[in-house]
């Protein structure tokens, strides 16, 4: 599958390097590689290049973290054998700190061992993570370690001029000068004018490194609406806003958004009206309503449950916005199957529709994360019919009121008592 990275790459505050030139370089090394040809199964790897991980690196069969060594220079972290669906694994960290000259002859040595000592007897054995799990990190690393021992420094190695090639495809856009401090006060000014806005202002925007810029997320959140669901007109309306106030530029989430990475902060609140006449303005982002749902038993023919129907109870219930901010950063993710394209495992409340004697029925996990502090959620226990699903909900929302500390998120709270209060409650 193609590389993935930080939706905010290149224009995110906290960002250490641009990830998307690295997935430019392994795109070309990949392409028509006979070691790809020649895989067991599917293979995905995701690059991030931000301090906060929101490529979700361990949870794929390469994920590469980027870091600065002791001499400031370019490295990056590598893990292997992460993945969701029907096992899911967090990956492991086989290097810490492997030279950017070296990635892809790295990687190459990876896939050397997973294609010599991977599974083809059976399609659920086959990926890495099967491997790595079934050698150990440990034996696999050393596996790696003596194949790349024998093609570390040949051609693959990369020279500074062809990182450098690969870099000049990301060059950032024409971007204004503009006096950032007066289109602070001018945005401030706004903010006052237009509750609304205010709360769109604080969730749906994000700091951008470039002056006087902002990154506005477009939210598909809006209750009534399958999450990360747009419609042929909205697209082609946000696709001009994409022309008329930012550089032609559209990105997709993995959370089931997209985003504007360049709009000019004095465009703020033209963009926020347009994007609220499209309804595409839900003040949501990173909340529970802001929930990664699959398309579920509605469309797809695998599943056991539907998801799309829970999701839209569960937003109708919680849809009062002060409750939702009170709550903070939640997420909330969705599968109809153990194929978990929902990413359930890794919500802090994960949700996945099972089949119980032909009846559909939903099973609750709690403390998951998609983060740097990446974890797999826990069963509650017992699953429930889909009409108990909200109240479930409510339930284990109430318990993290009942404990949380200040400033603690859902999944805090969750780490420092444990699941128990939460089942105690929610099977009282
Ligand atoms: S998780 Fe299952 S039901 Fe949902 S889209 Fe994937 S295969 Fe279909």
């Amino acid at each position: 599958r193609n590389f993935t990275a930080d939706q905010f790459s290149g224009v995110a505050q906290d960002e250490i390097e641009d990830a998307r030139p690295w997935c430019e370089i392994l795109r070309q090394w990949a392409t028509f590689h006979p070691e790809f040809a020649f895989l067991p199964r599917k293979f995905k790897i995701a690059i991030c290049g931000s301090k906060r991980d929101r490529a979700a690196v361990a949870f794929h069969d390469i994920g590469l973290e980027i870091i600065k060594d002791a001499q400031g220079e370019t490295a990056f972290k590598v893990f292997v054998g992460g993945g969701l669906g029907r096992t899911p694994v967090i990956g492991a960290l086989i290097h810490d700190c492997l030279p950017k000259e070296h990635v892809m002859s790295y990687l190459d040595a990876i896939l050397r061992v997973y294609n010599q000592l991977g599974r083809r007897d059976n399609k659920y054995k086959a990926r890495i993570k099967i491997l790595v799990k079934a050698m150990g990190a440990e034996a696999f690393k050393q596996k790696v370690e003596e194949e790349w021992a024998h093609i570390k420094d040949g051609p693959m190695t990369l020279t500074q001029e062809a990182i450098d090639h690969a870099f000049t495809f990301f060059q950032p856009p024409a971007y204004e000068a503009i006096d950032a401090a007066a289109a602070q006060s001018a945005l401030d000014d706004q903010r006052l004018t237009d509750p609304r806005f205010a709360a769109w202002l604080s969730h749906n925007v994000v700091a951008h490194k470039q002056p006087g810029y902002a990154i506005v997320n477009v939210s598909l959140k809006e209750t009534g609406f399958a999450p990360g669901d747009i419609t042929a007109e909205q697209m082609e309306a946000v696709a001009e806003l994409s022309e008329q106030y930012g550089f032609g530029e559209l990105r997709s989430t993995h959370e089931q958004n997209l985003v504007l990475p360049d709009i000019r902060k004095t465009d703020l609140f033209a963009v926020w009206q347009k994007l609220d006449a499209l309804r595409l303005a839900t003040p949501v982002i990173g909340t529970l309503n802001d929930m990664i749902c699959c398309p579920g038993g509605d469309y797809c023919a695998l599943a056991n449950a539907k998801s799309i129907p829970v999701a839209e109870a569960i937003q109708r219930r919680f849809d009062d916005l002060d409750y939702l901010y009170d709550l903070g950063e939640i997420e909330l993710n969705i599968s109809g199957c153990m194929n978990a394209c929902g990413h359930h495992h890794i919500g802090h409340i994960g949700i996945l529709g099972v089949d119980k004697k032909g009846q559909e029925f939903y099973q609750v996990s709690l403390g998951g994360s998609q983060s740097n502090d990446a974890a797999i959620g826990k069963i509650l226990g017992p699953s429930f019919a889909q009409d108990e699903v909200p109240e479930v909900i409510s339930k284990l929302l109430e318990t993290y009121v009942a404990n949380r500390t200040e400033e603690e998120r859902f999944l805090d709270t969750y780490r420092r008592i444990g699941i128990e209060p939460f089942k105690e409650r929610v099977y009282a």
